[in-house]
């Protein structure tokens, strides 16, 4: 069966939420009452993040310092060729912004070829002189959660019923993805949501051990066995 991986974006890919430091340095301190309803449940991200987006007033030149200060996991690469090596399809479900995820991961050239074929599906950012236009390409008439990206909607487009799809995430942004997840690996507030919850994961701190992980699996997780069976079959 093939495997299909997704990934969240602020502090999984990096080891902090982009989307937050943005609004530290940038926003009227308003955004903090909007984040707390968004956290007690009384609104969804999509309207929170419109909200909160609203109260930033930043160059494009002070986003892109900002942008270009934050680190990516050191095991992330290794996580792509891993995934690579056992036919594990990678995608990014974010409700950060595609924006900032395109200019951190575009400032190493090792990860480029790796990054080939996965998609980035995330909020859409643009500037308007010191104010920042956002879309949401990918929230969904049918989401009950009010999600800006709807995660597991994302998920089920991308892998198909024939796929398990493989979630990793840290935070609440994630917990409509573990809920539908085959597989999840958390670490932060997503991996309480997960224990409350009563939804099985593997903990990880660094992405080295989720690689690690997928790689001890090997061919027990290699789609490209059972491909090769089929591909037989309709071949006799
Ligand atoms: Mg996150
Ligand atoms: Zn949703």
């Amino acid at each position: 069966m093939k495997n299909v991986l997704f990934l969240d974006f602020d502090g999984t890919i990096t080891q902090c939420d982009v989307t937050d430091l943005i609004l530290e340095a940038f926003a009227e301190p308003q955004w903090r009452a909007i984040e707390a309803d968004w956290e007690a449940g009384r609104m969804g991200s999509r309207d929170c993040l419109h909200a909160q987006m609203r109260l930033v007033r930043a160059s494009r030149r002070e986003l892109d310092d900002l942008l270009d200060s934050i680190e990516i996991d050191d095991g992330f690469g290794g996580l792509l060729e891993v995934c690579a090596c056992n036919s594990i399809q990678v995608h990014i479900v974010s409700e950060g912004f595609d924006y900032c995820i395109r200019r951190i991961l575009a400032r190493s050239a090792e990860l480029t070829p790796l990054l080939r074929g996965v998609r980035i599906c995330a909020s859409h950012l643009e500037p308007e002189g010191d104010r920042w236009r956002i879309e949401f390409p990918f929230a969904h008439h049918s989401c009950p959660h009010g999600c800006a990206t709807c995660k597991p909607m994302v998920m089920r487009l991308l892998a198909r019923a024939s796929a398990r799809a493989i979630f990793v995430g840290d935070g609440l942004s994630d917990r409509y993805a573990a809920q539908h997840a085959d597989e999840v690996f958390a670490k932060g507030r997503l991996a309480d949501f997960c224990a409350t919850r009563g939804i099985a994961f593997f903990p990880y701190a660094r992405l080295a051990e989720v690689a690690a992980h997928l790689a001890a699996r090997g061919d027990a997780l290699n789609g490209r066995a059972d491909e090769e069976i089929l591909v037989g079959m309709e071949a006799s």
